[in-house]
This record gives structure tokens, sequence and C-alpha cells, in this order.
């Protein structure tokens, strides 16, 4: 039975471009949350088309990591909610995974003009893996193939896509927008994004098996650009952290990718922490 993890995040959904819809306390945040949750159906309707005893899990994997409304999702899957967790945005992955597959996904912060890029949190400059720029795409495109697990299938604006394909030579990538700014898309109608996404997650996953897994064999070396200079010192108490050239770069060298994603997770937790 082949088990499939759908890491579901926001910005990248078909009519989202603003952060009131993407936001837990903007007006327009219950629509965006509608919206994920329909396109999230239609990706496992299309994943079980293809293996109708495929054991899915939805990692949510936006902000709070609360969003989907879990009462209106398929019932058919089990979703992890809530953070922080291991594995951050891809939680529930684990070894034996046949397939990932990322929807709603953004582009990297400084790519564009792309729909709502950035890397984690605005209080990331930038990231880089053995001096390779990636966002959460190519972080969590090495993890999952630190899993041995292929990602197959991305959804989210043009410039994402390319995000990926750049990575995952192979993965199929669904554009249900295509960026005119940060803050702005030509978008398809939600329903034709979900018709086209369906399919699409079908045939991706009826095809895991000729798209090789992300491989970044260890040590690996982190780079991470910080907003705030208080936020470079207080990750310098983290064991193995450094203070690179400049005041606001820290580095971190890991014996693994899984072990440079918790150092990531926790360098965005400590830059939501006020200095006392
Ligand atoms: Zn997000």
């Amino acid at each position: 039975m082949p088990k499939v993890l759908i890491s579901a995040d926001m910005e990248g959904i078909s009519g989202v471009v603003h952060p009131v819809e993407t936001n837990p306390d903007r007006y327009d945040y219950e629509r965006g949350r509608a919206l994920m949750t329909a396109e999230v159906n239609a990706v496992i309707a299309g994943v079980l088309d293809a293996e109708p005893s495929a054991e899915v899990l939805v990692a949510n994997a936006h902000g709070p990591f609360r969003n989907l409304l879990p009462e209106d999702l398929d019932q058919r899957v089990r979703l992890v909610r809530g953070r922080p967790r291991p594995l951050g945005m891809l939680g529930g992955l684990g070894t034996g995974m046949d397939a990932v597959l990322f929807v709603g996904y953004h582009a990297r912060v400084g790519a564009g003009p792309a729909v709502l890029a950035h890397t984690m949190s605005d209080a990331v400059l930038g990231v880089r893996l053995n001096g390779r720029e990636v966002g959460e795409i190519g972080l969590n495109a090495a993890l999952a193939g630190h899993y041995g697990a292929p990602v197959v299938l991305l959804s989210g604006d043009d410039v994402a896509c390319a995000e990926l394909r750049e990575l995952v030579p192979g993965a199929s990538t669904v554009a249900v927008k295509r960026a005119l700014g940060q803050a702005a898309a030509e978008a398809l109608h939600p329903a034709v994004a979900r018709d086209r996404l369906r399919q699409e997650a079908a045939a991706a996953v009826a095809r895991r098996a000729q798209i090789p897994p992300m491989s970044i064999t260890g040590p690996v070396l982190l780079e991470v650009d910080l907003y705030a200079p208080a936020t470079v010192d207080t990750a310098m108490l983290i064991p193995g952290v450094e203070r690179a050239a400049g005041a606001r770069t820290v580095t971190f060298t890991g014996h693994d990718v899984a072990e440079i994603c918790d150092v990531v997770q926790l360098l965005v937790l400590l830059a939501q922490v006020k200095p006392g």
C-alpha cells in the first residue's frame, strides 16, 4: 500500500494574492482557508484516483499550521495539524513515504516577481545550503529526499513551479497563477485549477518511480541571513551556530539535511522572540 504525503501551504493557492487572505487576523482569511481546503481535496482525489489503496497524510504547512478546515477535508486522509512539530512543513514524513506533493507553495525570498515570495518568515532574508540559494521548496525537497521520497508535484505560481523544476527535473508542476508582482497575479478560476490538479496529481503519483528524490549528502553548510541583528545574538546560543562576517548572517554545519531543517525551524522561532 503506497504512502503519500501532501504538504499544503497557502500563498500558492489559486485566487490568493495578498496577506489579507493568508493571515488569521485579516478579513479575507476564511475565504483563503476555504480555497486552500478545496484545492487540497482536489489533489487528494487525484492521488486516490491513481492509487485507491494509498495511505494519504496531509501536513498543514502554512503559518500556525492550522488553516485547513478539518471538517471539510476529504475523509479518506489523516491530517497533521499544529506547531511546532518535528519535520515542520513535512510533519508526518518518515522513511517509507513513496511520494510527496507540495500544494499552494511559493517562491523563495528575493525571487520574482513572485506572489507572496518569502522563506519561512519575513525575518529571514536568505538561506543557502552548501552555497546554493534555497527557499521552502528547496529545503523541503531536500528533507523529503533525505527520507528517500521524491517530490512528484508542486502547485503554486509560475515562479514557484520553476523553482522546483530546477531542483527536481522530472517533477510535475501546475501553475495555478502567473505572478505579476509580490501581491498580484493572473489566476485560473479555482474550479479550473482543481480539475487540472486532480489530473496532474494522479499522473504524477503514477509515475513516481521515475522521479529521483533530491539528494544532498552530508555534511551540509547552512547559511541564514537574518533581518534583526538581535536574532543573530540569540541564535549564537545554539551550540554549533556561528556568526559569519557581517552582523546578520549565521552559519551551521549539519550532519545531514534533517539536522539543518531543525536548526532553520528553530532560527525562525527565535526571530519571533523579542529581546527581553
Ligand atoms: Zn505559507
